[in-house]
């Protein structure tokens, strides 16, 4: 277990802070602390100029290999790299599910002329992708997925016909990775596809869903024969399975010591706010605050730790408790900020009414324990996987 970071990383640590002090600010003064949880609607045509700024600059996906223009970055140069980021204010970032997904997927089971295809327009931030998965009845149960891929022999290309659901970003996204059924008679994992589409063509629709921020990160998406050419499926068709699942294996993966990062800033205003209003007089809020801090440094510790145990940063078993932990904590913050805020947290009371950002941060944080595995998901995944225990009894998929 290493917990300490070495000279060499020290002296990135210096490179990155330096760039990042040179680069965000002037044009981009304005997205600093920006587009986090709750606040992803604003600044985007700033941010996606700013992910533009990071790719010229070899600041996107420092992670991947040299060859598809990553830096290699080792695991503990990616936590500085996102400590330093954070620090810095550094915007959230709107390529990341191209950078963190789509990518190291193509990377492990890509062909080389989709990595061509694909891969130097993520890295130089200027394709933007979304995630088809989740279905009106296959959120938790991806595998129960109804868009179907019809093979077009005349055309020689897959025609895509379905629902999605809750697609993040897809209103700004260019492409967009489905997971959709090659084969009508097969059921459960068997018989899928991993498709990559241009969401840019007729027989593709987007509908915003309204949160309870009032605003719209996601969406409803239509295909109706939208279509996808044969050099544009990742893994055979029918195998889009092991594909998916190593997909949401990189979804857990070092990204979410950055985010870990983005939750020290919130922290650190809720404190701030504290101080002002004379709440950090309170007993029991500075005892809230306190095991907030703490839970704070437990996430921090146990991700270093497990990731430091791989050679390949691969997560190990211990990896899974992390998305129950963080999106509990998280929501506990959400809660926390709006104690702090006291009677103020209840109304908008200057124009231009808008919420604050600890008000939609709270808002956005009764998502947590949904997105990217629903809490009751993660204890089974611990449960079975992670600790060997029986299989809960499943339907006959
Ligand atoms: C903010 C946000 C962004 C999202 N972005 C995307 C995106 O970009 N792309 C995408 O594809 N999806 C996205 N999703 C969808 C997300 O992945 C799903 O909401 C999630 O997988 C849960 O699926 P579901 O909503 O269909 O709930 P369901 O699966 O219907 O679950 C309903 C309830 O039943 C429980 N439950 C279900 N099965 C079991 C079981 N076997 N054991 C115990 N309890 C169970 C669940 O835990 C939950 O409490 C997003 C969701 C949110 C909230």
């Amino acid at each position: 277990m290493k917990l300490r970071f070495s000279t060499s990383d020290e002296a990135f640590r210096v490179e990155v802070a330096n760039w990042l002090r040179d680069n965000l600010c002037g044009e981009f003064e304005s997205i600093r602390f920006r587009g986090g949880p709750g606040d992803e609607h604003s600044f985007v045509e700033e941010r996606k100029a700013w992910e533009r700024r990071l790719g010229e600059a070899g600041w996107t996906c420092i992670g991947w290999p040299r060859d598809w223009g990553g830096r290699a970055a080792s695991i503990e140069q990616q936590v500085v790299f996102n400590e330093e980021y954070a620090r810095a204010g550094g915007p959230g970032r709107i390529g990341h599910i191209g950078e963190t997904l789509m990518g190291p997927t193509l990377i492990a089971y890509g062909s080389e002329a989709q990595k061509n295809k694909y891969l130097p327009s993520i890295r130089s931030g200027d394709a933007i992708w979304c995630q088809g998965y989740s279905e009106p009845s296959a959120g938790s149960d991806l595998a129960n997925v109804k868009t179907k891929a019809v093979f077009d022999e005349q055309a020689q290309v897959w025609q895509i016909t379905g629902q999605k659901v809750w697609t993040s970003l897809a209103h700004e996204s260019q492409y967009c990775f489905v997971v959709a059924r090659t084969d009508p008679q097969a059921k459960g994992h068997k018989g899928l596809g991993f498709f990559m589409l241009d969401m840019h063509q007729p027989g593709v629709t987007i509908r915003p869903i309204e949160q309870l921020t009032g605003t719209s990160e996601f969406n409803e998406v239509f295909f109706d024969s939208a279509v996808c050419s044969v050099e544009d499926i990742v893994g055979k068709p029918g195998e889009g399975w092991q594909v998916a699942m190593a997909l949401l294996g990189f979804e857990r993966g070092v990204s979410t010591l950055g985010q870990q990062m983005l939750f020290q800033n919130e922290f650190n205003d809720i404190v701030q706010l504290a101080k002002r209003n004379g709440a950090d007089r309170d007993p029991m809020l500075r005892q809230r605050i306190a095991e907030a801090h703490i839970g704070l440094r437990i996430m921090r510790y146990n991700t270093l730790r497990v990731l430091s145990g791989s050679d390949e940063g691969e997560l190990q078993a211990e990896g899974m408790i992390y998305k129950l932990y963080w999106s509990s904590w998280h929501r506990n913050l959400g809660k926390l900020a709006m104690d702090v805020m006291g009677s103020d947290s209840e109304i908008l009371d200057a124009e231009p009414y808008e919420l604050n950002r600890l008000q939609s941060m709270f808002l956005f944080t009764r998502a947590d324990t949904i997105y990217g595995g629903t809490n009751q998901i993660q204890r089974n995944l611990i449960a079975e996987r992670a600790l060997g225990m029986p299989r809960e009894p499943r339907g006959n998929n």
